[in-house]
């Protein structure tokens, strides 16, 4: 499409038909201020913040909604429109209580940066600032109505981005409020926690309550990595000052996500209270005691060199880098010949349909087959582009034995036994994906053969980087109890790996690798302490295939180390070469 000649400020710019002067001031390096506008939701130009001056228009023109037209002259900052912008800021902060000092947000809050660009120094109308409740009742987030200017970036990402429309304006005027539902406290209402409407807002309405108070915004550092809760693999910011994580944030780049996170991924990875493995330690006398590195990975390669392959067993976490993932494989399949290989899932199918398709296609399919799966538990990013494309007209069909959240959405939900129908309505659809789970069975994979040419298929599979070790190997059978030496990495699984310590032979010599205290490292003869997700950078690839690249925020604690800096060290000293086993992992392409 050809451009158009646009001038801004007496400058020629060049722009593109079909986009905003707010759009095409950006990309010339203009800055318009904003207020109501964010860039991953669509503009409704409510707030007037961005009003400009358009030669031949009778009034001010919001930049955000209006469109560029050949040969048009547009003023940013003229005198007219400085002071409408003025105007507009003055009556914002004449209504509820704007006082900068004992905010929150002071310092990081577009209301109060927009008031010292514009040179706000006192009220100009009498202030309107009656006492509105603070709605703490969610668990990690509060509201606090006398911060809100309403300028509906929480409601929109609420619909737009998480298609849970739990958040939308009441009342008219001044008695204009914000509420969840049919006004109930949010704590009571839809709302799944996401917190995304909290990283929209511009103000002090909408905060994390962790981090409140902790930082001020211009003061903390931000490091981007991915969420491994789940084999999503989201993207996000985690926030940091002075060496403390304070909080996660949405990071809009992110390739999967595009900035969703779950409740999950954005509240729940910090509040992991387990003590602390910071040393390694061996069992002598029936007590655990602290050893060295040398001496506990010498005593590692010592018992698993000696161990006969029958005899040996390896039990990982799917939540480990892919160099990790990569290292064990090197040892334990190639080296020590074990085929006792399982994963933290336990015995799950690989991925039956090929080229499998991505999480995008989600959005801009016309009828979405959910069968086997419950990503509103399991994946709930994946869950919000489902609702996401439901709102833009896709349809849902669920195969499942028993209801999820998704359910109540669906179009039609079948019980197994009438996969047949569903693949039929899969054959009659224009853009059909399906998503399967882990719990696809032989029988309805064959069903859903027919329809391999014409859908998307996405797998949701369980485990941060269940794809990796699925396809190096390491999802086999796993018997604990015919183990006599068992190797386990138990990573910071969150209990799923701790029923393990009763099934293990309680001959067996067991070595687990893990970042935290539980019942499997009170089993343990031997134990490697382990860096956290927060602590160690590496690859994994999530549910669709994509590669993604985590990054430490921090050190690691104590004396733990990376997964794969431990698995490296234990490498070496069973006599193999780490630099050539991480190259035998990449060429094995994983
Ligand atoms: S936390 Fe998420 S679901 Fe809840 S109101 Fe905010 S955006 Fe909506
Ligand atoms: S809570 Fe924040 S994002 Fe929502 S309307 Fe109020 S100021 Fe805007
Ligand atoms: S969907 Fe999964 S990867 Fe994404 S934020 Fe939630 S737990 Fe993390």
């Amino acid at each position: 499409m050809s451009s158009i000649a646009i001038t801004i400020n007496g400058q020629k710019v060049s722009a593109q038909p079909g986009q905003t002067i707010l759009q095409a001031a950006q990309a010339a390096g203009i800055d318009i201020p904003t207020l109501c506008h964010h860039p991953v939701l669509a503009p409704i130009g409510a707030c007037r913040v961005c009003l400009v001056e358009v030669t031949g228009q009778r009034t001010l023109q919001p930049a955000c909604t209006f469109p560029v037209a050949d040969r048009m002259e547009i003023q940013t900052e003229s005198p007219k429109v400085v002071r409408a912008r003025k105007f507009v800021l003055e009556l914002l902060f004449s209504e509820r209580n704007h006082f900068c000092m004992v905010c929150e947000m002071s310092g990081g809050c577009e209301l109060q940066n927009l008031g010292y660009r514009y040179g706000l120094d006192h009220w100009v109308y009498p202030t309107y600032t009656e006492r509105l409740p603070v709605d703490a009742s969610p668990p990690h987030h509060l509201m606090d109505h006398n911060r809100c200017v309403l300028c509906r970036r929480c409601t929109r990402a609420c619909a737009e981005l998480v298609a849970n429309h739990t958040l939308d304006l009441r009342q008219r005027g001044a008695h204009t409020m914000l509420c969840a539902d049919m006004d109930v406290p949010l704590g009571d209402s839809s709302c799944v926690g996401c917190g995304t409407c909290v990283n929209v807002c511009p103000t002090g309405a909408l905060i994390d309550k962790r981090s409140a108070f902790m930082a001020r915004p211009e003061a903390v550092d931000r490091v981007g990595t991915i969420c491994t809760q789940c084999s999503i693999g989201c993207g996000l910011n985690v926030v940091m000052h002075r060496g403390h994580v304070l909080r996660l944030e949405s990071r809009w780049d992110a390739p999967v996500n595009g900035g969703l996170l779950c409740r999950r991924g954005r509240f729940e990875a910090l509040e992991d209270r387990r003590p602390r493995l910071l040393e390694p330690l061996i069992k002598e006398n029936g007590r655990s005691v602290p050893a060295s590195w040398n001496w506990a990975l010498a005593e590692a390669a010592r018992h698993l060199f000696n161990e006969v392959p029958e005899q040996l067993g390896l039990l990982t976490s799917t939540r480990l880098t892919s160099e990790a993932l990569g290292l064990l494989e090197v040892i334990f399949a190639k080296h020590l010949r074990t085929s006792q290989r399982g994963t933290a899932e336990g015995l799950t199918r690989g991925l039956p349909f090929t080229p499998c398709g991505k999480l995008a296609d989600i959005t801009g399919s016309d009828l979405i087959l959910l069968v086997a799966a419950d990503p509103a538990r399991d994946q709930p990013v994946a869950s919000f582009l489902i609702k996401r494309a439901m709102d833009q007209g896709a349809r849902l069909v669920t195969v499942e034995s028993r209801p999820t959240d998704l359910s109540p959405f669906a179009e039609a939900a079948f019980a197994p036994r009438d996969m047949g129908i569903a693949v039929e309505l899969v054959q009659a659809a224009g853009r059909p994906v399906v998503v399967y789970g882990a719990g696809l069975t032989k029988t309805d994979a064959k069903l859903l053969q027919k329809v391999e040419s014409k859908a998307r298929f996405i797998p949701l599979v369980p485990g941060a980087n269940s794809v990796t070790a699925t396809a190096l190997g390491l999802n086999n059978r796993l018997d604990p109890a015919a183990c006599s030496t068992l190797f386990i990495v138990a990573g910071e699984e969150n209990g799923t790996l701790d029923q393990m310590a009763t099934r293990i032979n309680p001959a067996a010599f067991v070595i687990v690798q893990a970042c935290y205290a539980s019942p499997l490292t009170e089993r343990a003869d031997l134990v490697l302490p382990m860096a956290t997700w927060l602590e160690r950078s590496g690859t994994f690839t999530n549910t669709d295939g994509t590669q993604l690249r985590a990054h430490a925020a921090l050190p690691p604690s104590g004396q733990s180390r990376p997964d794969w800096d431990i698995l490296g060290r234990l490498a070496e000293r069973l006599g193999l070469d780490a630099g050539a086993a991480k190259a035998e992992f990449s060429r094995c392409g994983s």
